[in-house]
């Protein structure tokens, strides 16, 4: 599949900035997970909704039989409002409160991902005022470096998400013991905008290890690897669907699975990424003394990451896509120095009033949008 052609009347009398979503792209992705994933006979894989939760693309994830992975009672309120089951849902997080335990309680939701013993007790005592049992995995700190920014490495042993492997035995026979607990498995999740397949390979032989370990006391059944898989922002038209291929076929070969165990992805960035795009017009073009700024009515508020983590996203003038190229610097309105989307960025000559496609942005885009200035929360449209 080719993409980056942009229905360009439809989108064109729109107020801008909004997020314009491909439902295509988002529904060839979800059938290639759905494919390669097959590759195991018993493997779930949870959208982390994070991600992006809008509700059209959280419904169509839905439709398309994936479970959730949410990180606040919100997301979990979200999901089930979409069609996710909630014996389809996980609950990860390192400060799940009292009033999201009870909630994830009451809705029954699959399992909780615990970071900690202190939350096992927690968890332990709403369920027993609850009469109920609530299904765990403990997240265990692989110490493992994902090689990607160090603002979304999660799995280093300085990190704070997780239980440290050197407390895992002590961990899990807290959790056999424990009345309103069943324990279910172990949960890693190290970062995320993986690319290179090598850092999953290292990160399912320490899992291989692990469980070894963990079974020395209790079976584990689930085996939740995380997500993280990355994309290639740079050749959104290209490659607008990452190597699920590769990525499943990583765990097949490195990961050992019983019968009776189950494999659970939890894929948030890889899924959503490529169907988005943040359009905004050009306001000014302003001439510096040795730049040019193109000065866009989108900026920092509604999408963050470049100016967060100095993420690269692909820039297309959608007017004028075959203009003779300049070289611009491509800012926001916002005031703050840090909101630029991108410097030095060599783009088809733009004028006041041409659309740009600001390309890759379905993850980690909308759902971080601010009202900073108190601007408006970007809108979107959908096809
Ligand atoms: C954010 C997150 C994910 C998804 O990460 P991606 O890089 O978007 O795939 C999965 N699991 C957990 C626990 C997370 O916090």
């Amino acid at each position: 599949m080719i993409t980056g052609s942009f229905p360009i009347a439809k989108l064109a009398h729109r107020e801008t900035p909004f997020y314009y979503y491909d439902t295509r792209v988002l529904r060839e992705t979800l059938a290639e997970v759905n494919t390669c994933a097959s590759v195991f006979a018993h493997a779930t894989v949870h959208y982390a909704v994070k991600a992006c939760a809008t509700s059209e693309i959280l419904r169509i994830i839905a439709q398309a039989g994936l479970g959730a992975d949410c990180v606040s009672g919100g997301e979990i309120q979200a999901a089930i409002e979409q069609g996710v089951t909630p014996d389809k849902i996980v609950f990860a997080g390192v400060a799940k409160t009292d009033r999201e335990i009870r909630y994830a309680l009451e809705q029954g939701i699959a399992c909780f991902n615990v970071e900690s013993q202190a939350e096992v007790e927690v968890i332990d005592r709403l369920a027993a005022e609850m009469g109920r049992v609530a299904n765990v995995c403990l997240r265990i700190n692989p110490n493992i470096d994902a090689h990607t920014h160090a603002k979304i490495t999660t799995g280093m042993r300085e990190n704070k998400f997780g239980i440290q492997m050197c407390d895992l035995e002590e961990a899990v026979r807290d959790v056999v013991q424990r009345q309103h607990i069943a324990f279910k498995g172990l949960h890693f999740h190290i970062g995320s905008q993986i690319t290179d397949m090598q850092v999953f390979a290292v990160l399912a032989e320490r899992i291989n290890e692990l469980v070894v370990r963990a079974e020395q006391i209790a079976p584990v059944q689930h085996i939740n690897v995380g997500g993280g898989l990355g994309i290639l922002y740079e050749h959104p038209n290209h490659f607008p669907i990452p190597d699920f291929r590769a990525y499943f076929d990583t765990y097949r070969r490195c990961l050992h699975v019983r019968e009776d165990q189950t494999v659970h992805f939890e894929l948030g960035r890889s899924i959503v990424a490529q169907c988005g795009n943040l359009m905004t017009r050009v306001l000014y073009v302003k001439k510096g003394v040795e730049k040019q700024f193109a000065i866009v009515d989108a900026g920092m508020t509604d999408l963050i990451r470049p100016a967060l983590y100095g993420a690269f996203h692909r820039i297309e003038n959608i007017s004028n896509p075959d203009a003779e190229e300049q070289t611009y610097d491509i800012v926001g309105p916002i005031c703050e120095s840090s909101d630029v989307f991108v410097e030095g960025y060599r783009i088809a000559q733009v004028q006041r009033g041409d659309l740009l496609a600001i390309r890759s942005a379905g993850a980690y885009g909308e759902v971080m949008a601010s009202r900073y200035n108190l601007r408006r929360l970007p809108g979107h449209w959908i096809e």
